[in-house]
């Protein structure tokens, strides 16, 4: 799958009616406000770039999961009401994605005006894919325009049928930024490359690691997955997470790394506790120290120097996945110290998935990290080497390589 895609700004859009599939699938509190405006935030330079440039620009999204009907607590109304405040300008919602009245608050609109489709997903077609949906979509706009990363692997009207009938498919500024990033990281990464891994299943990122990891110098591994491993290397882990069907895997995967040259980082020390609780008492212990009915809930300190050293010395770093149970004050010293050392990084960094997201948020440091993926599903899939529908189906740049 070509990942140079041709832009928004490749296109002429002044006067034309341009449909930009955002995600504003955001947080919503019981009063229906946004609770975290994070993702329509993120589609403002593409909003606001196509309004600048004289387009008529009509924004689809999906909210939560209907489940194919209209359903009242779904509405984007509280979506339009925040973006209309982030646009500084009224952002109208229209009481449908489709249909004759659609189209006809289309046609009254002036070039630099906003429209809000209502939720994509109060109709079952949107995730159907079904083609007379999609085209009733593309009817509304005279160029396509992507900039939902987060919903890329999903082939759905709004993501990928549509795009059938229309002439370009474009990226939206977010969307290309999202390509760049981590199309550079899987082509030409400055080396030392490395990723740090974590969560809680090996499961979930064996795909990832096969495909990333012969364009790697080393892998660091934390968090529950890391037990896994080392029970691959027959370290007694006490009652910490292992996902016993994996084991075979991750002795494949260090196998693997050994024969390509690529270093695989374990946990050298664990902060060990015996419930998973704030109050539980904790004891640091080495590598193979963890004695039965304890269990590892962080990286030690030993841990934590060692990932940090690794940080230092890399050019590229991806992040995926906390090194421990952060949820949980007491157990989250590891993952913060690498959401500080990513931070401080001079490589090109790259972080995604929701928990490492939300750790370099709580650091306060985002704003230092290179690229903050947008995408959790999307960002794994496309570690992986998966095709996405809704990338592939953006139009290629000319004389893009494959
Ligand atoms: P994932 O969705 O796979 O990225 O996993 C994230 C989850 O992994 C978080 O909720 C963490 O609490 C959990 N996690 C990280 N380290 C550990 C650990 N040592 N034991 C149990 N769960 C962990």
């Amino acid at each position: 799958m070509r990942l140079e895609k041709v832009s928004i700004a490749d296109v002429p859009i002044r006067g034309k009616r341009v449909f930009i599939r955002v995600d504003f699938n955001v947080p919503l509190d019981k009063q229906r406000h946004v609770t975290d405006d994070t993702r329509i935030r993120a589609s403002l330079p593409t909003i606001e770039y196509a309004m600048a440039e004289g387009a008529k620009v009509i924004l689809a999204s999906h909210l939560g999961r209907p489940g194919g009907k209209v359903d009242p607590r779904y509405t984007l109304k509280p979506v339009a009401a925040r973006l209309s405040e982030l646009l500084g300008k009224t952002a109208a919602l229209a009481d449908d994605c489709v249909g004759p009245a659609v189209e006809a608050a289309v046609g009254r609109m002036h070039q630099g005006d906003v429209l809000l489709l209502e939720n994509l997903r109060f109709h079952a077609e949107e995730e159907q894919n079904a083609p007379v949906f999609a085209r009733q979509l593309a009817q509304l706009a005279d160029v396509y325009v992507n900039d939902a990363f987060g919903t890329a692997h999903r082939a759905h009207a709004s993501t990928e049928g549509m795009t059938k009938f229309l002439p370009t498919a474009a990226a939206g500024l977010l969307m290309q930024a999202e390509l760049s990033h981590l199309g550079r990281l899987l082509a030409t990464p400055a080396h030392p490359a490395i990723a740090i891994l974590g969560g809680a299943k090996v499961s979930d990122k064996i795909g990832l690691i096969s495909n990333l990891l012969p364009k790697l110098d080393r892998l660091l591994i934390g968090g529950g997955m890391a037990y896994t491993f080392l029970v691959a290397q027959g370290v007694p882990v006490g009652k910490s997470l292992v996902e016993a069907d994996k084991v075979d895997a991750a002795r494949d995967i260090l196998a693997k790394a050994a024969a390509l040259g690529v270093m695989i980082q374990l946990p050298e020390d664990h902060v060990i506790a015996e419930r998973l609780e704030a109050r539980a008492t904790t004891r640091i212990v080495p590598r193979g120290g963890i004695p039965e009915g304890w269990m590892g809930v962080d990286i030690g300190p030993r841990t934590v120097e060692a990932f940090i050293r690794a940080i230092d010395a890399a050019r590229t770093v991806v992040w995926n996945g906390p090194m421990g149970v952060f949820e949980i004050a007491p157990f989250a010293h590891g993952t913060n110290s690498v959401a500080m050392a990513v931070a401080s990084s001079q490589a090109t960094t790259i972080v995604g998935g929701g928990d490492s997201v939300a750790a370099v948020n709580q650091a306060g440091v985002a704003e230092r990290i290179s690229h903050i993926s947008t995408g959790g599903g999307a960002f794994l899939e496309l570690l992986e080497g998966r095709e996405l529908p809704g990338v592939a189906a953006l139009t290629d740049k000319p004389g893009a390589e494959s």
